[in-house]
């Protein structure tokens, strides 16, 4: 849910005891101009706190929560939706690689180096192609086969769900590891998550759910 900010709660509070009220006397009453009003009336609109109707004005959704406008999804950060991420180092071999994923049932592992920065990413393909020759799998390490740095599509955690979604599609990747930018090191991020195309599937379930309470 997205937390308002004092005037969207004043602008809530104002719709709540007065509608429908119009922009224009909903400014009066915070003598503000109906421009400055704007973007806090559109956030309030689009994630269903408050209902316009052309002419009449705009009044208080009391089944807010049931109504909750799928483009919600939009404003919710990664950080509220980031799973923990599996991880394994880079010497493991492909072998327990493939254990590992089992276990955790995940579709991607991480490789990270002594102090917990990303090294690199293992996917089920990545996986799969190296069983496909002729190599001891347990000799092999996954820092021979992974994708490995500056190669990695990341994402911070301040980031939204819809730019997770936009890397995954336009990358053709499964998930995205969640990172913080290590202090003054180019290219070098500590591990904080992951996100997945099943957190954005989960997130988009748990907005139409609401709506249909
Ligand atoms: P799968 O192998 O299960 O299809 P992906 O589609 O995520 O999973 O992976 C496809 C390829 O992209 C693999 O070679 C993998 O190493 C690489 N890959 C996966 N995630 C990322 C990422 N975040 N950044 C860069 N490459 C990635």
């Amino acid at each position: 849910m997205i937390k308002l900010s004092k005037r969207q709660d004043e602008i809530l509070e104002i719709v709540k005891q007065n509608g429908p009220i119009t922009g224009k006397e909903i400014a009066e009453k915070l003598s503000l101009s109906r421009a400055a009003l704007r973007p806090d009336l559109a956030i309030l609109t689009m994630s269903g706190n408050i209902d316009a109707r052309p002419r009449v004005g705009y009044f208080y959704n009391d089944k807010f929560k049931a109504k909750r406008n799928p483009e919600t999804i939009l404003y919710q950060t990664v950080n509220n939706y980031k799973a923990h991420p599996i991880v394994v180092g880079k010497s493991t071999s492909v072998y327990d690689a493939i254990v590992q994923l089992f276990l955790e049932d995940v579709g991607t592992l991480y490789a990270v180096d002594s102090v917990g920065n990303l090294a690199g990413v293992i996917s089920r393909k990545d996986l799969l192609r190296a069983s496909l020759g002729n190599q001891n799998l347990t000799e092999l390490p996954v820092s021979v086969i992974m994708t490995r740095m500056p190669n990695i599509i990341t994402i911070s955690p301040e980031e939204s769900l819809f730019e997770a979604a936009k890397k995954m599609i336009q990358n053709h990747i499964d998930s995205l590891p969640v990172v913080r930018e290590a202090d003054g090191q180019e290219n070098t991020y500590l591990l904080v998550g992951r996100i997945t195309k099943t957190t954005i599937t989960r997130a988009y379930l748990e907005i139409m759910d609401e709506k249909s309470d």
